[in-house]
């Protein structure tokens, strides 16, 4: 025999019995979303790797370690690690700021990242999100956390922690990012490898290593008074109170964390994480937060923007397992050439509707009927003379016999 063929490490499939889960998170991503006025945008997922070295940040896990790249007629592309670098290329690419601000696009795919694959963290991973462009005002901030609150809610997931913080501006975060340095230095030798690479290149990302013996440190009462110490500018600061406010407003619970700083490098003032402590140590089911530079980063012009991505795989092993939906009718009928027909006939009333194609015995075919149909569509001898057809619930067992026209009216019962 050949040898069988594993789907590679870190990839998964999602099988035909689990695949109404997706369809149920796509479905609510685009009612919810729609709702706000966010517009679906699909960007391919190879892009040229420059966009994400430029766009997520050489300083980030992603671009050092975790991105697949490889080399086509001599560019380098690179599987998309997440989709607000292809987002944005394309509002540039497209003219989009020219539109009315601001510009709401949402998506949803598969992101690719070399990650050390364990419960909640895959290789290929899907992710929905939104991407807000062109308001400045900490109502785009709302708006979005908003949003992606009423997305976990419509979801069902209620049981999630909103977590905020302000990065403020380049600005003030450059003598942030100084005192951090002076009070972490005489433990320099102690921080982790990744601690020590990002000391000088982007300090803040200390404050999210996960090491025990980092966060040890941080823990340390001088190096506390700096994390806490308010030292966003006036004008971040407005936009953060404010931000707080609308949120207070729409009685979303949130969390404030200094310690939160996100991995990637783009943002400015706002970030927030949506967490569950049902998920274990990979808890996080959403990150976001405002990117005022990136668009010029990328070669547009300047333009504010904040959005967030979730993780779908995190938000299913939240979700309590729904059952697939049955078909509408299952026919049940030793007549094979009659029962293409009706099933043909039903099929194009806009029901979902199966028979057996292998002509098994008529008890067999009524078993089958009761694992995978709402109703039983029987069609004998006496239903085909009289042009009519036997409807059985199969839940409740009640069975009645009607003419064929008006059976789809049976079959809703
Ligand atoms: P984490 O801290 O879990 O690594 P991250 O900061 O790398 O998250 P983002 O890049 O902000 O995550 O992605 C947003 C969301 O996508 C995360 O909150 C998580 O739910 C999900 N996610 C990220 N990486 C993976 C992965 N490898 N497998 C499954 N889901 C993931
Ligand atoms: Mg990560």
């Amino acid at each position: 025999m050949a040898k069988i063929i594993k789907v590679l490490k870190g990839t998964k499939d999602i099988l035909p019995q689990d695949v109404h889960m997706w369809h149920f998170l796509e479905k609510k991503a685009n009612e919810v979303f729609s709702k706000y006025g966010f517009k679906e945008i699909r960007t391919p997922i190879i892009e040229v790797t420059e966009l994400f070295s430029r766009g997520v940040g050489d300083t980030t896990d992603i671009v050092n370690k975790e991105m697949y790249t490889f080399e086509k007629s001599d560019r380098s592309i690179t599987l998309r690690p997440e989709n607000t670098a292809g987002v944005v290329r394309s509002y540039i690419e497209n003219g989009m700021s020219r539109l009315p601000a601001p510009v709401k696009l949402w998506y949803k795919g598969s992101m690719f990242r070399y990650e050390r694959p364990q419960a909640g963290r895959q290789r290929q991973f899907h992710q929905v999100g939104v991407e807000m462009f062109g308001i400045k005002q900490p109502t785009a901030d709302a708006e979005v956390i908003l949003a992606a609150v009423n997305y976990l809610k419509a979801l069902g997931l209620n049981d999630l922690e909103v977590e905020i913080n302000s990065l403020g501006c380049p600005k003030c975060r450059e003598e942030f990012k100084n005192k951090l340095k002076a009070v972490l230095k005489p433990y320099f030798n102690d921080l982790c490898e990744d601690c020590q690479n990002r000391y000088e290149k982007n300090p803040l990302r200390l404050l999210d290593c996960k090491v025990e013996d980092c966060k040890k440190i941080f823990e340390k009462s001088e190096i506390q008074e700096i994390i806490n110490s308010d030292f966003i500018c006036e004008e971040c600061a407005e936009h953060y109170t404010e931000l707080k406010l609308y949120l207070d407003k729409m009685d979303v619970k949130y969390k404030e964390n200094k310690l939160l700083v996100r991995g990637l490098d783009y943002y400015n003032r706002t970030v927030f994480e949506i967490k569950s402590n049902n998920l274990g140590s990979q808890n996080a089911v959403c990150g976001g937060g405002r990117y005022d530079g990136l668009v010029g980063q990328l070669g547009g012009e300047p333009t504010p923007a904040v959005g967030f991505a979730m993780g779908m795989e995190r938000l299913i092993s939240l979700l309590p397992q729904q059952e697939a939906d049955k078909l509408d009718g299952y026919i049940v009928s030793n007549f094979l050439t009659d029962t293409f027909v009706l099933a043909e006939e039903l099929r194009g009333k806009g029901l979902n509707v199966e028979f057996d194609l292998s002509n098994k015995k008529f008890s067999k075919q009524l078993e089958k009927a009761a694992k995978v149909a709402k109703f039983a569509i029987i069609l004998g001898e006496d239903e085909i003379a009289k042009n009519q057809v036997s409807v059985k619930n199969l839940e409740t067992g009640e069975q009645v016999t009607v003419d064929r026209e008006i059976c789809t009216k049976a079959l809703k019962l």
